[in-house]
């Protein structure tokens, strides 16, 4: 038993003892079984949100028209959501109607893959109402009923299947693949943010090759956004290595595409990837285009995107450039604006000066000098440097 599972055992006794079925569902059954680590822990329960409400005294609503209501247990945070059906589906992506139910076997129905739609109870015992363990056992993704069908429901799932392959290096049931190779353009349908979501969490997996090549054979990736003009082969081409953070992600694939930096932005934006990312990709891109062995080069890029694009260069099998933009970067006299000894109040006291564009100027000029090796980053002998008129008003 894992821990997560364990600390949660006395939740579901309570839900239990009040007279109600509750059981680990999703991710974390799946991955108890892998011995994978667990992310979240899912509760599905036949009680109706109003009824967990009345069992525990500190809950919070979390999405209660879903059925979901969120339990605060020993500090701890456990998702509990009412055994539910879905039907409608008219948009390609989501129930026109949710009903709660009492039938945990109505609710693991809609439920995407037979893998993900494994329950179990407070005494470890596994319910497997559609195979799922065989499926497991033989370390495939096979969709819960007819495959095509469930694509017709909600299109992000031909994604999600591609997704586990690359996260669990399992292989796509043939049925499974068959209906994703003929609704692929369903995908159309889907927001932006969730096909980024597995699309990052395929790019993360220790398979990517296996998922990305998925990814071209199906066709789904001429409706992820921008990837209809990439150079494919290409991406498929360079697939050892782990990725473990968003922004690498992206680096990578920008990299591989050879986008000039200022096409960064505007391809990140159709993925709509949050601005801190995409800022550090733009500086990893720079850094990897234009890599002139300059210690400015790398302090402007600065230690998290140094360490990005070095990431990018062993991911392309270019080790040794990796290391030795590490090693460059490690030897900086001064690694970020933070460690400069003195400040812009300090400047204009010394040189007697009022508030203006010139102390940028001269903070800027300081920094490239320490920077360059020829100033060390220390009060006094920066004082100095100043004083004897060494910056200029430029
Ligand atoms: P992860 O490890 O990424 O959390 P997960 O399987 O837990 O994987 P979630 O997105 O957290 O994935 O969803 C939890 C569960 O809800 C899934 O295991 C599956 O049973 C069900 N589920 C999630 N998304 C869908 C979907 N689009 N269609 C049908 N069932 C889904
Ligand atoms: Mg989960």
């Amino acid at each position: 038993w894992p821990q997560q599972l364990q600390a949660a055992v006395p939740v579901l006794e309570r839900i239990n003892q009040a007279g109600f079925e509750v059981y680990f569902v999703g991710g974390c059954v799946r991955d108890t079984l892998l011995q994978r680590p667990l992310h979240d822990v899912d509760l599905a329960t036949s009680a109706y949100p109003q009824e967990i409400k009345q069992i525990f005294p500190q809950t919070i609503d979390t999405g209660i028209e879903h059925g979901t209501v969120t339990v605060i247990y020993q500090k701890k945070a456990y998702e509990i959501t009412t055994f539910r059906t879905e039907s409608g589906y008219q948009d390609y992506r989501r129930p026109d109607k949710v009903e709660f139910v009492r039938s945990l076997k109505e609710d693991l129905k809609r439920r995407d893959f037979t893998i993900n739609a494994l329950a179990m109870n407070a005494q470890g015992e596994i319910i497997d109402l559609f195979a799922g363990m065989a499926d497991l056992q033989q370390r495939q993704i096979r969709a819960v009923g007819v495959a095509a069908d469930r694509f017709h429901e909600d299109a992000l799932r031909m994604l999600r299947a591609v997704r586990f392959q690359a996260q669990l290096n399992f292989t796509i049931e043939k049925q499974t693949l068959a209906g994703i190779k003929t609704n692929a353009a369903l995908l159309s349908h889907i927001a932006t943010e969730r096909i980024r979501e597995e699309f990052i969490k395929l790019m993360e997996g220790c398979n990517r090759q296996a998922g990305l090549i998925s990814l071209y054979q199906t066709q789904l990736y001429r409706f992820c956004p921008g990837l209809a003009t990439y150079d494919f082969p290409k991406i498929l081409q360079f697939a050892a290595g782990q990725i473990t953070d968003e922004a690498t992600v992206w680096s990578f694939l920008t990299y591989l595409g050879k986008l000039k930096r200022a096409q960064v932005r505007p391809f990140l934006r159709q993925w709509k990837v949050a601005n801190n990312n995409i800022k550090l990709a733009q500086a990893a891109i720079e850094l990897l285009n234009n890599y002139q062995e300059s210690n400015w080069q790398l302090y402007i890029a600065g230690q998290a995107a140094t360490a990005i694009a070095a990431q990018v260069l062993r991911l392309t099998c270019q080790q040794e450039l990796a290391e030795q933009l590490i090693e460059q970067y490690q030897d900086l006299p001064l690694k970020s604006p933070q460690q400069l000894a003195i400040n812009g109040q300090q400047i204009m006291q010394v040189l007697n000066l009022s508030p203006g564009p010139q102390i940028g100027q001269y903070l800027k000029q300081i920094q490239q000098a320490i920077v360059a090796g020829q100033l060390v980053n220390d009060y006094q002998t920066i004082v100095n440097y100043l004083k004897n008129n060494n910056l200029s008003d430029r």
